[in-house]
């Protein structure tokens, strides 16, 4: 969540920094700012809006180095000109660009009051350029000042700071809040996600909580809050950039969503064992001997993350008959939960940086237990947090809106309930079946993403609707969440998810002809049950859409209109179910002419409380 960007070097650093900030922008988009130190002199430029409204506030001849940008996910102050980053030290001399909530702002900023600073923004962040501006005179250098400063700090950042009295560096910190160095010749580089650098460099440094670096021409030099030097040596990043181009398609979200048979593929890739019928997970760090010690599997994980790894719970109980459960990380961190040494955790997020999974993570770690990731992002936050795991090789997910990254979670899932089977009780001929079906999944997707034409019609005509209900029963309800949640979430219709039978229990009441109900239906051994369910919403006039299989006259009779989808594995059917739901929620958003990548009021890679 929210972007930083940094330069420091030859080169003028407005540009390279505004060009960054477009790379990020999926990560807060509500108000946009930079500063830049030029002849010993600070510029600070902010805007509401989007990183455009920013642009055109800015002088033609700005230029300099160095230079840092933000574009903001307000979560204290709403979103305005004066609350927008970089902040000021009242005497205009150093700026800082912060990601992450001072957890004391309010009592630091009443503090600094009373000392007599007028403090010009509603947000926790500016407490920070003055803590820095006021530490700097005893402090002797930026950067210990920068130390002094956030050590007053309880809370998460990933901050950035430049001085007019320090114009050959950008002193950068790290708690909780990714930063990552691009290390480039005699320039480097600083930003939060590493896809504002893959233009400009391969060579990346990932700070690590705690940790400071001091960003030069030069190079770069990491210590820890108490000065001492660690040693970080530079990463490939390992991906192209032109994974981050939007190529010719509309919109992330359908790009992601066109892409999913490649990205099946390399969840696959290298990884399905036909001599033993299981998989090879090389990341798992689990021996036999531990997977026959599990009593227990705990899904964890927040928005689609926690809806695939309800699906994956349900996948993962079927094929290895161990009680599994998905919760939601922000819920599971803070109840005090009870962590058994038989129970494996497993953590799911896109970017390995969601701040409520990670604080789950550490919390299971703590106590002594012992957690997977999946997870997209290598070398992320959580990746290193964990134990083991495997990664999803989805690419970059840039929409705001996942897909692709929740049908990989389920693929990952798949491999990891067939190796778990494997090992104890699922035989072979259920192995064998299960791989056939997985290899048949991304020539399934291609299947389904064929037919968008007709889903768009279909879109077209749901999204006139003000409200719509999504039901489905065991496997099939997970996938009815995920589908409602990418309905509201981009095309802001109001949609909730029920399992089927529960309608009756309440929410039929809002059943009518003005509130479709969207029925994934699996030909699995509850069809006739959901028969009965699409009679009672019938008889109440509730149009219905199903998503189901061809081949049954009686569904088909009963929907007012049916997206069929190959079928593949029972097992695995939720991830071909899911992909006609997702097409359905980008074309209603498109229908309604939305703001298909960047949905109000939300962001991608969640790494607030
Ligand atoms: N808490 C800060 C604010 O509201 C930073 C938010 C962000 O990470 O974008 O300004």
């Amino acid at each position: 969540m929210c972007g930083i960007v940094g330069y420091v070097g030859r080169r003028d650093g407005v540009p390279i920094v505004l060009e960054g900030l477009h790379r990020l922008e999926y990560r807060g988009y509500d108000s946009a700012g930079l500063a830049v130190v030029g002849r010993s002199a600070l510029k600070v430029h902010k805007a509401a809006g989007k990183i455009r409204a920013l642009e055109a506030t800015l002088p033609k001849r700005l230029k300099g180095s160095p230079c840092i940008g933000h574009t903001r996910w307000a979560t204290h102050g709403e979103p305005s000109d004066d609350n927008a980053h970089p902040h000021c030290d009242a005497g205009g001399r150093l700026a800082i660009v912060h990601n992450g909530i001072v957890d004391n702002g309010a009592e630091l900023r009443a503090e600094l009051s009373a000392r007599g600073v007028e403090l010009r923004s509603e947000t926790d962040s500016e407490v920070l350029a003055h803590l820095i501006a006021q530490a700097l005179p005893s402090a002797g250098s930026l950067e210990q000042a920068v130390r002094e400063a956030v050590r007053r700090v309880a809370g998460t950042y990933g901050l950035s700071v430049v001085s007019a009295d320090h114009p050959d560096r950008i002193v950068v910190a790290r708690n909780g809040s990714p930063v990552v160095l691009g290390v480039g010749e005699r320039e480097m580089f600083v930003a939060s996600d590493a896809a504002a650098l893959v233009r400009h460099t391969q060579q990346v440094v990932y700070l690590d909580d705690g940790e400071i670096a001091v960003l030069t021409a030069d190079g770069y030099e990491t210590s820890t809050l108490d000065a001492e030097p660690t040693d970080k040596r530079p990463d490939r990043v390992g991906v192209v950039p032109e994974a981050y181009d939007k190529g010719e398609h509309a919109h992330y979200m359908l790009k992601e969503i066109s892409e999913q048979p490649e990205a099946v593929e390399r969840t696959l890739r290298g990884r399905l064992d036909r001599r033993f019928e299981t998989t090879h997970l090389g990341g798992l760090n689990l021996e036999p001997r531990d997977v026959l010690a599990i009593r227990r599997i705990k899904i964890l994980g927040c928005g689609s993350g926690y809806y695939a790894g309800l699906s994956g719970a349900h996948l993962l109980e079927t094929l290895t008959r161990i009680p599994t459960h998905a919760e939601p990380a922000s819920e599971f961190r803070y109840r005090n939960p009870v962590i058994e040494p038989d129970v494996l955790y497993i953590a799911i997020s896109q970017s390995g940086e969601t701040f409520d999974t990670l604080a789950a993570v550490q919390e299971v770690k703590r106590k002594g237990g012992r957690v997977l990731g999946v997870i997209n992002v290598v070398g992320s936050t959580i990746a290193r947090a964990c134990d083991g795991g495997i990664y999803m090789h989805a690419g970059p997910e840039v929409s705001v809106t996942s897909t692709k990254t929740f049908t990989c979670t389920l693929v990952a899932l798949a491999l990891l309930a067939l190796h778990i089977g494997r090992v104890r009780d699922l035989g072979p001929a259920d192995g064998r079946r299960l791989i056939e079906a997985l290899l048949a999944l991304p020539e399934q997707i291609r299947q389904v993403l064929g037919g968008r034409d007709r889903i768009a019609e279909l879109a077209a005509r749901y999204s006139q609707y003000r409200h719509a209900f999504f039901i489905g029963r065991a496997a099939g309800y997970p996938a009815a969440l995920e589908g409602a949640q990418k309905l509201k979430e981009v095309s802001y219709i109001h949609a909730e998810a029920y399992p089927a039978a529960e309608l009756k229990h309440g929410p039929l009441a809002l059943v009518s002809p003005d509130t479709p109900t969207v029925a994934v239906l699996p030909h699995d051994h509850l069809l006739d049950k959901s028969v009965s369910s699409l009679e009672e919403i019938r008889a109440r006039k509730g149009p219905v859409l199903g998503i189901t299989h061809a081949g049954d006259a009686r569904l088909d009779a009963l929907c007012d209109d049916v997206l069929h989808v190959p079928r593949s594995a029972p097992e695995l059917d939720p991830i071909v179910l899911g992909v006609p739901l997702q097409l359905l929620a980008y074309e209603a958003a498109v229908a309604l002419g939305r703001d298909v990548d960047q949905p109000r009021n939300l962001a991608k890679s969640v790494t607030v409380e």
